[in-house]
């Protein structure tokens, strides 16, 4: 057994009691984090550190702790858990209070959850790159919100699943949005294609690190929305997220890309990402 966040404290995993009248519970009324673990540091916490809060901000929910106190509660969930490389999951939601649409009054906190996990860095999907499928975007218009509402990206990597794929990658109409729960990127001729950073998809963290990951590498990139067809004709595609890196997609719907393996600029874009990732802290 390990050790959870909950609220302002870390605690034995079932020491943690959510109320079945929990907004998360009842009308995914909250906002989530995935974060990274290298080497036991969290990679790029403060961008999502940021983010919580403008997610939270964004649907009205004011986080009841400084930033501050986060970022210990974070450290000290990673240290309690002993974790090397893996991941943390942290949410909160409106607080829990008898159902009802309308927000509860200031006397309800908002609930804060988290915990850690080990696991290895996909490194087999990294080096011979995976299937997708397509699927219609049917999600909300405010995608740019990372709210524990997944029903849209639940159904869809479902399908992905059921296909036996990696990612389902959405589309509004013939327009490219994102992954299910990763950014998509397309590569012609060396330039870097992927949607602008809008309410259309989420600003992933690891996609900012990208397109900063290209500019070193002198990789021209273009926020612009590709099409369906222009994503099957590209010369590489890639989907990127906190857990998926780098990840080069090799077939979209028994289409294949380029010539059906990660492709050069990927394997750049690859390695200075690697460059990024924290080593281990050399002990005096
Ligand atoms: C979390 C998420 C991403 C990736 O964001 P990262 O910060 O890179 O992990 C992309 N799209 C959706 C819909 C997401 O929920």
């Amino acid at each position: 057994m390990g050790y959870s966040l909950w609220n302002d404290r870390i605690v034995a995993d079932n020491e943690v009691v959510v109320d079945k009248e929990d907004r998360g519970y009842q009308f995914g009324d909250g906002v989530y984090e995935v974060v990274k673990v290298y080497n036991g540091q969290a990679f790029t916490l403060e961008e999502h550190v940021e983010r919580f809060y403008a997610s939270a901000d964004k649907i009205h929910i004011t986080i009841p702790y400084t930033k501050d106190k986060l970022y210990t509660l974070l450290h000290q969930l990673i240290e309690a858990n002993e974790i090397n490389t893996g991941h943390i999951y942290f949410q909160i939601t409106r607080g829990a209070s008898p159902r009802n649409h309308i927000f509860p009054g200031d006397d309800v906190l908002p609930v804060l959850t988290g915990f850690a996990k080990e696991n290895a860095r996909p490194v087999e999907n990294f080096e011979k790159g995976v299937r997708a499928i397509f699927d219609e975007d049917i999600r909300w218009l405010r995608c740019d919100i990372k709210s524990l509402n997944l029903l849209g990206a639940v159904l869809s990597k479902q399908k992905a699943h059921e296909h036996g794929a990696y990612e389902a990658i959405l589309h509004r109409g013939e327009v490219i949005t994102e992954g299910s729960s990763s950014n998509i990127y397309g590569i012609k001729d060396g330039v870097l294609y992927t949607h602008p950073a809008d309410n259309l998809i989420l600003n992933g963290i690891t996609r900012q690190v990208i397109l900063k990951c290209a500019a070193e590498i002198n990789m021209p990139v273009k926020e612009e929305a590709m099409t369906k067809e222009q994503l099957l004709t590209m010369d590489e595609v890639i989907v990127s997220s906190t857990t998926s890196e780098v990840t080069p997609v090799i077939e979209i719907e028994d289409r294949v890309i380029g010539d059906g393996t990660p492709g050069e600029w990927t394997r750049k874009l690859q390695a200075q990402f690697e460059t990024k990732i924290p080593t281990p802290i050399q002990q005096a």
